[in-house]
């Protein structure tokens, strides 16, 4: 038995499912886990001392690559000060101010601890603006684990074979409508927010096709409702302006994640002065948390956020680009059918020849069953790939031309075990 066979075991009996967060145990993919015990850069290390190549880098947490040194400097400081004291701080300030600098049309935020939080509190701050209960949102796109938008949720949910999740009341999905994506839906006037991710990035990797996000804002213009562009993945990855500034149109309100806290938990949501003019303590739309605005998250998102130039998108998008063409020409030399969308420096893996364009689509894809073994031939030749058939690839700052030359080679050899069956 390996000590990651034994972590697994002993989690298991303290742990549902040994993890705490669902895709990570490795359900879909079977198997057991690594534990990882520490990173850096584009590496991680599980237990054992196994050595893997990782592009799962938290789900997209993590832009720069695991333990930043200016990152883990500005951590060490921050937490040498004091990590929390219910009172505002200068680098709160500092954060929000920076990223309402760098996204269109973003003039106020409201920091929270998660994306799920931020999501959650979008949509309230949406329902309240407008005085309307109706929230439309797209088969596949995942906006955290709020009762009313888990439903057609995406990896998370997906991975485990669920249509979405035991314990919400019907309730709190009864003001939910799910509507493919790709496909401009038809709203009313009780619609208070269509919430989308303007690149899905949790069923695979699914742009918005020409024209699509347009039609959405002119639709939502149409009825008055809100349009909420989940940016959790897209912002400060697609570039400093994530998906808004990609794509050219504005949403009414933002939520964000991940990248923003520069790999410690935070989120924001935010939207022009008038709407944020909505939120306690301006307006009747209440939201708050004791660690909201953490010392060592704004430190750590500050830190990461200040290395991101300009040009340092382009070099993620040339890595990302070297990844995905070397994937597509690894699989296609054995004759494996794939596709491997590229939006930006964001890279999905579909099996299949179909074009995958919403979550049926994706779905599909993942009914094949290639990803599992695919998955595990790359981690048994230490390339760390998320354990889920619907989770995109974040190549980081820190993965090298080799690490992607390995991976690429890596690859070639599973494709051609694949191939011959
Ligand atoms: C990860 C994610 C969330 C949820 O964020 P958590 O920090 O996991 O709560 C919400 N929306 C999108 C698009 C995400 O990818």
């Amino acid at each position: 038995m390996t000590i990651n066979d034994d972590l697994f075991g002993r989690a298991k009996a303290v742990l549902p499912g040994g993890v705490n967060s669902p895709v990570r145990a490795f359900l879909s993919v079977g198997g057991t886990p690594y534990f990882v015990a520490r990173a850096a850069g584009s590496r991680v290390w599980d237990e054992a001392g196994r050595e893997y190549i990782d592009f799962v880098q938290s789900y997209g947490a993590s832009i720069l690559g695991h333990a930043n040194p200016a990152a883990v400097d500005a951590v060490r400081t921050a937490a040498g000060n004091g990590t929390t004291f219910g009172a505002p701080t200068r680098s709160e300030v500092e954060l929000a101010e920076l990223v309402c600098s760098w996204v269109p049309g973003l003039e106020m935020v409201r920091m929270t601890s998660s994306g799920t939080e931020a999501a959650m509190s979008a949509i309230r701050l949406a329902r309240g603006a407008t005085g309307r209960d109706k929230v439309v949102k797209f088969a596949g796109c995942y906006h955290g684990h709020t009762d009313s938008l888990l439903a057609a949720g995406g990896s998370g949910v997906a991975n485990q074979g669920l249509v979405g999740s035991a314990g919400v009341p019907e309730a709190a999905v009864a003001d939910t409508v799910v509507v493919p994506y790709n496909v401009v839906p038809v709203l009313d006037e009780d619609t208070a927010v269509l919430a989308i991710e303007p690149v899905a990035a949790n069923m695979g990797v699914v742009a918005p096709e020409p024209g699509f996000l347009e039609a959405c804002r002119a639709e939502c213009d149409r009825v008055g409702a809100l349009l909420l562009f989940d940016e959790v993945i897209t912002g400060f990855r697609l570039g400093r302006g994530g998906a808004t500034a990609w794509s050219g149109v504005q949403p009414d309100v933002w939520a964000f994640g991940k990248v923003i806290g520069g790999g410690l938990p935070v989120g924001m949501f935010g939207g022009s002065r008038e709407v944020m003019g909505h939120v306690a303590p301006l307006g009747p739309v209440y939201q708050g948390g004791t660690l909201s605005g953490n010392p060592l998250a704004t430190a750590a998102g500050l830190a990461v956020l200040g290395q991101l130039t300009d040009d340092r998108y382009d070099e993620l998008i040339s890595i990302a680009t070297a990844l995905a063409d070397g994937l597509g020409e690894a699989l296609g030399a054995a004759g494996i059918a794939a596709q491997i969308p590229r939006i930006g420096p964001l890279v999905g893996l579909f099996f299949g020849e179909e074009i995958v364009r919403d979550y049926d689509d994706a779905k599909a894809s993942a009914d094949l069953g290639v990803y599992p073994t695919f998955f595990h031939g790359m981690l048994d030749r230490g390339i760390a790939f998320a354990p889920g058939a619907y989770e995109a690839m974040f190549p980081s700052l820190s993965h090298t031309a080799e690490d992607i030359a390995r991976t690429v080679d890596a690859a070639g050899e599973v494709a051609a075990a694949l191939a011959a069956g």
